[in-house]
């Protein structure tokens, strides 16, 4: 991730709670820092393509850009690397947790953070299988803490628009084109230099309608290699123009937050 910091200009210790000391971290809460930005990733397998990582390192990439842009403000914390991953734990290596353990989890990590004195909260998600808990969390964050604010997005869909018209493949999803230039340009150690084209079997029902039904699935009956899409169209440009959109609606709405 340091490869990735090294593009601010801002210096990378005055970013994120990972290169604070408790005293700058202090002194920066007395110079206005009230807004926390919680970059939320995944630990699960990207096709042949992609490292395990390729998540946590885009949400944590986004974050990071996000700092910069809204410093002093907004302060990020470190990636939440472990999430809800069910769905591809027939491919080695994908860790999960359960849905209940991830909701104390985030639900502890602003718990912990509000008794430091803070009170907003954004989660900038990397992973589709966080989207329903996310839902709930805010749901339940607002109940538990009447005095806070607090919001999620997942920032493909902030840019949704974008992808469509620049994702040149039929089919996309997970670890594909889109994906994978957003890695190419957030945290390009997650991509395979030499990356092979996609070989999608997606059948059951052309993925249930493409995504307008929801059946219960593990990814290994949709695709053979982990991967909905064809990660080899992936270019840094394209990355770029995902997410720098993307920052920049995020960047609006946490304006007056
Ligand atoms: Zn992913």
């Amino acid at each position: 991730m340091d490869e990735n910091r090294r593009d601010c200009s801002i210096e990378p210790q005055y970013l994120t709670l990972e290169r604070l000391s408790w005293p700058e971290l202090s002194r920066r809460m007395e110079e206005g820092t009230d807004l926390v930005l919680i970059p939320v990733g995944s630990t699960e397998q990207h096709g042949p393509n992609g490292s395990f990582t390729v998540d946590t390192g885009r949400a944590d990439g986004f974050v990071t850009r996000l700092a910069e842009r809204m410093y002093p403000r907004a302060l990020a914390v470190p990636a939440v690397p472990y999430s809800l991953s069910p769905h591809h734990m027939n491919f080695p290596g994908t860790i999960t947790l359960t849905p209940e353990t991830f909701l104390i989890m985030m639900g502890e990590i602003v718990d912990s953070l509000y008794r430091h004195g803070f009170r907003k909260f954004f989660f900038a998600n990397g992973h589709g299988g966080n989207r329903p808990a996310l839902t709930l969390l805010m749901g339940q964050l607002r109940e538990d803490y009447p005095d806070i604010k607090a919001a999620w997005a997942s920032f493909t869909s902030v840019a949704s628009d974008v992808v469509a018209e620049g994702v040149e493949s039929d089919t996309h999803g997970h670890a594909c084109e889109g994906e994978m230039s957003q890695a190419m340009y957030l945290a390009p150690w997650t991509v395979k230099e030499e990356r092979v084209p996609g070989d999608i079997v997606m059948d059951e029902g052309d993925y249930a309608l493409r995504g307008t039904i929801s059946p219960a699935l593990k990814f290994d009956e949709i695709t053979a290699n982990g991967a909905l899409g064809d990660a080899s169209r992936a270019r840094w440009d394209l990355g770029q123009r995902i997410i720098e959109t993307a920052l920049d609606r995020v960047q609006e709405y946490l304006e007056d937050f």
